[in-house]
């Protein structure tokens, strides 16, 4: 596991600012795209972890590919996270959610049966699936409400999937729960005003959407589909303390993502489901040569705001 610097200098510490202001949340995709030349190639920033900054350079390598031929997947490494939620804030600032929807969370798991045991924190999200069921569950109700885009990432069209009819076809559908429905409330309502930011557009899959928008649509986790456009990394991944999360091009070798994969330490949920999630696991639950399912215990939690893995 990477170290973190023993020391930080005035220049480090003043770098690693400008590594966080690149990462930093809250909107960034959206005021870069925005005030971005078209074509412009975005500065690659200076200090930061190696791994993040390996993880830039494969993220800008794999923008110069065609979108069908780069493989985005993320790899979790649970022994890292320390359960700080600190991606879960990123994101949200990030995507400007509303009150009851969190595109990413951190429940506390139980993993293994007795007499072996662990208890780990479980970043979750949109599985980004090959096969993902929600797609067809959606379309069925509102053709074009959802789309797996070519490089992977599950779209929603959220002027077309509006309405809980279907979202609840298509959370049905999903295995990892990963959807949410978008009420349309606002965090200070109940308080002298909305406060302008609740009311701020978002940049996601490709376009601005208006408040207006994306309340009574359905809204998931997209790998920060924006960002990535804008060669950045997810808000997750960026804002991660523990370094938990590997992001990138599985199709690459060369990238962390691909050395990761291809060295056969990722683990996915609900393997047998025919899914084919983009999420992995690492954990020391498994060892590589023995490629066994995760099996999560349940009832695992009891905790509402973790209903991921409580089915
Ligand atoms: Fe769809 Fe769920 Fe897979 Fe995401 S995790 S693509 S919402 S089935």
């Amino acid at each position: 596991m990477d170290q973190h610097p023993p020391s930080a200098t005035r220049r480090g510490f003043v770098k690693a600012v400008g590594v966080a202001a690149l990462g930093a949340s809250t909107g960034t995709a959206l005021s870069l795209a925005e005030s971005r030349p078209p074509g412009a190639a975005l500065p690659m920033p200076e200090g930061g972890q190696p791994e993040t900054m390996r993880m830039l350079a494969d993220l800008r390598r794999a923008l110069e590919k065609k979108p069908q031929e780069r493989r985005w997947a993320m790899v979790i490494d649970t022994r890292r996270c320390i359960g700080c939620s600190a991606c879960t804030v990123a994101c949200i600032a990030e995507n400007n959610l509303p009150p009851g929807v969190t595109y990413r969370k951190v429940p506390d798991v139980e993993v293994g049966s007795y007499p072996d045991l662990q208890r780990v924190f479980m970043p979750t999200n949109c599985m980004q699936c090959d096969k993902p069921p929600c797609v067809k569950a959606a379309n069925a109700i509102v053709p074009g409400a959802m789309r797996k885009r070519p490089d992977g990432i599950v779209q929603i069209d959220y002027a077309k999937m509006k309405g809980r009819r279907v979202f609840e076809a298509a959370k049905k559908a999903c295995p990892y729960s990963a959807l949410y429905f978008d009420e349309g409330k606002s965090h200070t309502e109940g308080t002298p005003a909305i406060q302008p930011y609740e009311k701020r557009a978002v940049l996601e899959y490709g376009r601005r959407w208006a408040r207006r928008d994306t309340a009574r649509s359905t809204r998931k986790c997209h790998f920060c589909a924006d960002r990535l456009d804008a060669g950045l990394l997810p808000a997750c991944v960026a804002t991660c303390t523990g370094l938990a999360m590997r992001f990138g091009d599985a199709s690459d070798p060369q990238s962390l993502v691909g050395e990761t994969l291809a060295a056969g330490k990722g683990r996915r949920l609900e393997a047998d489901s025919g899914t084919e999630p983009r999420v992995h696991y690492v954990n020391d639950w498994a060892e590589p040569d023995k490629p066994e399912p995760i099996v999560l215990n349940r009832p695992r939690i009891d905790c509402t705001a973790c209903h991921s893995f409580g089915k």
